[in-house]
C-alpha cells in the first residue's frame, strides 16, 4: 500500500527548522511494508492544507498529517481535513474536561483557543497523546468510491513517535496486506564515485525488486537494499543475492557488509589481531581520535594520541625531528611517517598512526596544494605514507582525510 505524509507548519519551510518526524515515519511504515510515495510540506495556510490533501488523497491509500494540532490560530489541521473531506467537527465534552484537568494541574487559566484541541472529526477515532494535549486522530473514509485511511499525529517529535507507534502502527499492521520488508546496508570506503556506479549499475539494475539506494560521503559509499514480498525467505533471499553480487564487484573497496561504520571495522580488526592504535593528528585536529573513540568499547584497542598542530608539538609529543620539519616541510610524507612511528613508540601502541595536511583556505602552494594531505600508518614491520589530494572545502578535507586514514588502518590490519 502506498502512503503519503503531509507535514504540517510554516517553520518547516523556512530554512530553521526541518521535517524530522517523516524521517522516523518511514522507517516505521517501511517495516511493515508500506512505502512513502510522496512527502509533502506545507506552510499553515488553511487553502493550501486543503489542496494538498485532495492531491494526497487522489494518489495514496494512507495519508498521515503531522503538526498543526496545536491550540493557535495558525493549526489548521483539524479543519482543512474536515474541509477536504466534507466532515463535520464536534467538540467533545471529555476532552473538554481533559483539557481543563490539565490546565488546572499546571495551574494556568486556559486561553479559550485551547479548546480546539478538544475538536473531533466526524467518524475518526481519538489516539490517546499522553506527552501532550493534542490526542491524534484517526480516519478510516471512502474519498471518490475508494477507502482511504487518513492519520493526524501532533508535530513535537516527543509527542509524535510515541503515538504513532503505540497507536497507528499497531491498527495499519491489521489492515495493510501482510508484507515483509527485507533489508541490508552496505559500505565501501575510498572507491570513487564514478567506478562505483561503473561496477554497480549492471549489477542492481537486474534486480528491479530490490531498491537499492546509493548515499556518499566524503570517500564513503552506503547502499542500501531494500526488498518487499510476502515471504521473509522470499525478500532475504533476494537481498542476499544482490548482497553477494555486490560485496564481489566491491572487492577490498567493501568493508562492511551489515552497515557498520567504518571506525567500527577498525575496532573490530584491532580486536581481532589484539592490537592497539595510537594517532598523531595534525590537519584532522582530532577527528579521527573523535570518530574511533564514538564507538562504545574503543577503550580496548585505542590508546589515544594527540593533536600535533605546531612543529614543537610535533617533536615533543611525537618525536618529529625538527631537521626533518625543516628539511622536508611540515606537511610531507617523510613528517607523516616520523608522526605515525613516533606516536607509537611513545604510546606503545601495535600501530601508529600519522596525519598530516593542508586543510586550507588558505596555505596551500604550488608543490603542496590545499587539500594536500599525508597520512602513514606505522607497525613494528612497516612504516608507509599515502599521498592524496582531497577536494573541497576545510570540512571536507578533513572528513575525506579521516577517512583515507581509516581506511588505511583497515587495510594494514586486513
Ligand atoms: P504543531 O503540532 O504544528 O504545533 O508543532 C509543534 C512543534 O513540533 C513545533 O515546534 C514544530 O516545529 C515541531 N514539528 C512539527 N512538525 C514537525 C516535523 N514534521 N518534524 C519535526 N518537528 C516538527
Ligand atoms: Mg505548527
Amino acid at each position: 500500500m502506498k502512503s503519503e505524509i503531509i507535514a504540517v507548519g510554516s517553520e518547516l519551510l523556512t530554512p530553521y527548522r526541518q521535517d524530522t518526524n517523516s524521517l522516523y515515519l518511514t522507517e516505521k511504515l517501511n517495516e511493515i511494508g508500506v512505502t512513502v510515495a510522496f512527502k509533502t510540506v506545507t506552510g499553515d495556510r488553511r487553502k493550501d492544507l486543503v489542496n494538498a490533501i485532495r492531491t494526497a488523497l487522489g494518489r495514496v491509500d494512507i495519508l498521515i498529517l503531522i503538526g498543526g494540532l496545536g491550540p493557535t490560530e495558525d493549526d489548521l489541521t483539524r479543519e482543512a481535513v474536515a474541509e477536504a473531506l466534507s466532515l463535520t467537527l464536534r467538540r467533545d465534552a471529555t476532552q473538554v474536561a481533559a483539557l481543563h484537568a490539565r490546565a488546572a494541574a499546571w495551574r494556568i487559566t486556559m486561553p479559550p483557543n485551547n479548546l480546539k484541541q478538544a475538536d473531533v472529526l466526524e467518524g475518526a477515532t481519538l489516539l490517546p497523546n499522553p506527552n501532550g494535549s493534542a490526542p491524534g486522530q484517526w480516519l478510516d473514509v471512502t474519498f471518490a468510491d475508494y477507502r482511504k485511511l487518513v492519520m493526524l499525529i501532533p508535530g513535537p517529535p516527543h509527542e509524535c513517535r510515541p503515538l504513532f507507534d503505540a497507536e497507528c502502527i499497531t491498527r495499519l499492521r491489521e489492515i495493510v496486506p501482510a508484507r515483509v520488508i527485507a533489508k541490508r546496508t552496505l559500505k565501501a570506503a575510498m572507491i570513487p564515485e564514478s567506478q562505483a556506479d561503473k561496477l554497480l549499475a549492471p549489477i542492481h539494475t537486474t534486480y528491479p525488486d530490490v531498491e537499492t539506494t546509493i548515499l556518499a560521503h566524503a570517500g564513503d559509499i552506503q547502499l542500501n537494499l531494500i526488498c518487499v514480498k510476502s515471504s521473509q525467505e522470499a525478500a532475504e533471499q533476494r537481498v542476499d543475492e544482490l548482497a553477494s553480487r555486490v560485496e564481489e564487484a566491491l572487492e577490498d573497496w567493501l568493508y562492511s557488509s551489515q552497515g557498520e561504520s567504518l571506525e567500527q571495522i577498525v575496532l573490530y580488526y584491532l580486536g581481532l589481531r589484539q592490537a592497539t592504535l595510537a594517532v598523531a593528528e595534525s590537519c584532522t585536529g582530532g577527528l579521527i581520535a573523535q570518530r574511533i573513540t564514538s564507538v562504545p568499547g574503543a577503550s580496548r584497542s585505542f590508546l589515544g594520541g594527540a593533536i600535533v598542530y605546531s612543529d614543537a608539538l610535533k617533536a615533543a609529543f611525537a618525536g618529529v625531528p625538527a631537521d626533518l620539519i625543516a628539511q622536508h616541510g611540515a606537511v610531507s610524507a617523510e613528517v607523516a611517517k616520523s608522526l605515525a612511528q613516533g606516536i607509537r613508540l611513545r604510546t606503545g601502541a601495535t600501530l601508529g598512526l600519522g596525519v598530516t595536511g593542508v586543510a586550507g583556505p588558505t596555505g596551500g602552494s604550488e608543490a603542496k596544494p590545499v587539500g594536500r594531505v599525508y597520512i602513514a600508518v606505522s607497525d613494528a614491520q612497516k612504516n608507509e605514507a599515502l599521498e592524496r589530494t582531497f577536494r573541497g572545502d576545510r570540512t571536507r578535507i578533513r572528513e575525506w582525510a579521516s577517512q583515507q586514514a581509516l581506511d588505511l588502518v583497515r587495510k594494514r590490519l586486513m
